[in-house]
């Protein structure tokens, strides 16, 4: 595209970076990927294509859902912090602060609600967030109980342990039923 451009086939086109993809193409819009018009941003640049524009769900770390809304932005400086850090910024203690911060915000949500309540229903209001909480914590400690009686882990291989007979001479391992046949034999000697 950039090339037709260049030679004049294909017609220049307003991209504002700050807006990102105005036409509505599909890539950015069901994929979270950059499409032709961020491409061609990045060609006029001379620079590669920022991760930013790249849902961290492609990401080689990235997690496979966000719960906050995310949006493509043109933000090399995305790929300076990172690198390798750019890992960082999406492995278990980010993911575990964010975690932290967003519970606090709930749980602040609920205080600033409790205070603007009317004393009755206030009451009501608390037992009722003190119970979920509660039924939450016990929920939490069966889970973490069960992780640990049952780590989430492939189990040892199996023991090397060939129960394989052979009789002397012979080269072949002795046949389930030919061992079958010999303990028969040993027990009516031994009648
Ligand atoms: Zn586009």
């Amino acid at each position: 595209m950039a090339d037709e451009i260049e030679e004049g086939k294909d017609e220049e086109f307003e991209f504002n970076r700050d807006e990102g993809c105005g036409f509505g193409c599909e890539l950015p819009v069901r994929y979270g990927l950059p499409c032709r018009h961020w491409m061609y941003a990045s060609t006029v640049e001379k620079c590669q294509l920022p991760l930013s524009l790249f849902h961290p769900r492609w990401h080689l770390d990235g997690p496979s859902v966000l719960y906050d809304r995310w949006v493509m932005t043109w933000n090399p400086e995305l790929d300076e912090e990172g690198g390798p850090t750019l890992a960082s910024h999406y492995t278990d203690d980010w993911y575990a602060a964010h975690g932290l911060q967003r519970a606090e915000e709930s749980a602040l949500a609920v205080l600033e609600k409790l205070k603007n309540l009317p004393a009755g229903m206030a009451e009501l209001f608390a037992n009722t967030f003190i119970k979920g909480a509660e039924s939450l914590l016990t929920q939490q400690d069966k889970i973490h109980a069960s992780r640990e009686r049952f780590p989430l882990m492939l189990p040892e291989p199996l023991a090397e342990n060939s129960n394989l007979r052979y009789r002397k001479g012979e080269k072949r391992a002795m046949t389930g039923l030919k061992v079958a046949e010999e303990r028969e034999r040993d027990a009516s000697r031994q009648r």
